[in-house]
Order: structure tokens, then C-alpha cells, then sequence
């Protein structure tokens, strides 16, 4: 039987870059755990692991694995911890790998926005380079109503100060996420929010139902109508024509899309929106993507 040092508490989840990393849980489910699209935390209420909890799980790994290069620090938002409660884990875990080549958690624009620059530069210097950041959308009225206690102005302000402290920011938008009534507006205020904060790592999923649509839309307060395949094509060329930026890599690859993207921006931009144009011209009206999904 395959022997693992660790046994996490389910469901876990990682952005796919972070496929090889090896993750350590030192906060459990999302300090948030609001946005109505989202399901995958709802099974866990929000704790932060006590270091003698986790410190025996770093000891452990390192013994089976002193050679990690790269560490994914979870769950949901583990950089909601404060510096004080953040930087004795980054401590810990330098004193046990020697090779690491970076640590990244997931984190809200709020998590930034709550530490000090000063706070920021010492958790960069101990090793936590990249922060991957579900923006999901830049428009305020997505953002109101999906609950996402962020709004464009607030995620703007908070991504520039990681930045300026010397992070990497890998960005997710959430492609199809206004609906009808909001696309256009979607995939313009994002572009726009891309453009102000210029990060390393652009990607973008699409919004599906993991338990179908219409859970979805008894969370809303507003009347959502789903966009077709179709659709979702126009709204990610959209975006993406009004991206100005200078080499950001972007990936639209998740299992959740209609249509595998990649390239950086701007240099790609010209051969992605062809693809996008072909797609579109290609794909007939009124196809609806699967009413099941992916977290
Ligand atoms: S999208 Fe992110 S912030 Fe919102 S509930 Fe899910 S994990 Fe938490």
C-alpha cells in the first residue's frame, strides 16, 4: 500500500499549479465561507490548526521527504492568520527544508489589506512568495451579489500592496459568473482590475453548479440566467480584448472550461482572441454547459 506521511482533513483542495507541492492544513475550511458560488468548504467550519498539531505533520514530511521544493499552505484562506500566527509555521518549516523554492497559500485582498507592509516584506523574505487570489470577478455589482465581502476598489488596493511587498499574485476569474444580465460588465471591470494590478498568473474557470443550477439560484437574491457555451465565449473575449498588460501568463485550463487556453499576455493575446473567434463561430447557439460542475 502507498504509505503518506500526512492525513489530511477532506475535502482538500489546490490550485492545479500546485499539483506536486506538498500542502500542509494550518487553518481548516474558509474564514469567509460566504460567496454564494462556492460549495467547497460548507462541509468545514472555519478553525486555525494549533502549531502542535501541525508542527509534528512538518517534522514527519521532512523525514520522508527532506527534498521539497515547493510547499501549498492550506485551506481556503490560510493567510488570514496574522503575521504573528503565520510566521512561526514559515519558521518551522525553513528549519526542516533546505531546498524549498517557494510557499503559497490561497487569500483574500482582506488578509493583505489586514497586515502591515512591514508585516508583508517579513512574511515574503521567510519564503511565502506566491498568493493565489480568487477575485472572481471586478465588477461590484458581480461581487455584491455573489457575497463576496470584496469589492473591485478594496481587491485592487489589497493586490497592489502583496505586489509592492514583493509577492507573486496568481489571479482566478470566474468566467459565465454575472450571468445574462451582467456579462458585459463582468468581463470589462475585470480586464479593468487585471490592467490596474498587472499580476504574474492570470487564469480563468468556469462557473458550474456542483449541485445543479438551481441550488445556485436560491442563493441569489437576484433572478440569474446561466450563459451557453456560446456565451461564455463572447464574455472570455471580451475580457481578454481589453486586457492591457505585459506579460502575465495566462491559463484558461481547468477542468470546468469549454475551451483550453493558454499564452501571455500581450504577446499571445491576438492568436487567443483567433481561437476565441473560432470557437464562437463554431459553436451553435443556445448549448448550455453540463448543470453538474466542478469545486
Ligand atoms: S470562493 Fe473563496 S472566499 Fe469565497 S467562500 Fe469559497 S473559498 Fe471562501
Amino acid at each position: 500500500m502507498h504509505y503518506f506521511p500526512i492525513h489530511y482533513n477532506e475535502p482538500l483542495f489546490r490550485p492545479p499549479a500546485e499539483a506536486y507541492s506538498v500542502i500542509f492544513q494550518i487553518t481548516l475550511g474558509c474564514s469567509w465561507n460566504k460567496c454564494t458560488f462556492c460549495e467547497m468548504y460548507q462541509s468545514k467550519k472555519f478553525r486555525v490548526r494549533k502549531t502542535d498539531e501541525v508542527f509534528p505533520e512538518i517534522e514527519t514530511m521532512a523525514d520522508f521527504n527532506p527534498g521539497v521544493k515547493r510547499i501549498f499552505l492550506a485551506d481556503g484562506n490560510a493567510f488570514v492568520l496574522s503575521a504573528e500566527k503565520l510566521i512561526p509555521y514559515l519558521d518551522k518549516i525553513n528549519q526542516h527544508f533546505k531546498g524549498l523554492q517557494r510557499i503559497s497559500s490561497y487569500a483574500l485582498p482582506s488578509d493583505i489589506l489586514a497586515k502591515s507592509s512591514e508585516e508583508l516584506i517579513e512574511i515574503r523574505n521567510k519564503g511565502l512568495k506566491l498568493l493565489y487570489i480568487g477575485i472572481e470577478s471586478g465588477d461590484n455589482d458581480v461581487l455584491k451579489m455573489i457575497h463576496k465581502s470584496e469589492t473591485h476598489e478594496s481587491m485592487t488596493q489589497g493586490i497592489l500592496k502583496a505586489q509592492a511587498a514583493g509577492f507573486d499574485t496568481s489571479i482566478m476569474i470566474l468566467n459565465g459568473l454575472g450571468g445574462k444580465k451582467y456579462s458585459r460588465q463582468h468581463a470589462l471591470n475585470s480586464a479593468k482590475i487585471i490592467n490596474a494590478i498587472n499580476p504574474k498568473f492570470l487564469s480563468t474557470l468556469t462557473l458550474s453548479f456542483p449541485h445543479g443550477s438551481e441550488h445556485f439560484k436560491e442563493k441569489l437574491n437576484e433572478d440569474f440566467q446561466a450563459l451557453s457555451v456560446k456565451e461564455l465565449f463572447e464574455e472570455l473575449k471580451i475580457f481578454i480584448e481589453n486586457i492591457d498588460t505585459t506579460n502575465v501568463i495566462f491559463r484558461s485550463n481547468h477542468v470546468s472550461n469549454n475551451i483550453n487556453l493558454n499564452g501571455t499576455l500581450s504577446k499571445d493575446k491576438e492568436a487567443l482572441l483567433e481561437t476565441l473567434a473560432r470557437a464562437i463561430a463554431q459553436t451553435p447557439e443556445g448549448i448550455m454547459p453540463p448543470d453538474y460542475g466542478f469545486l
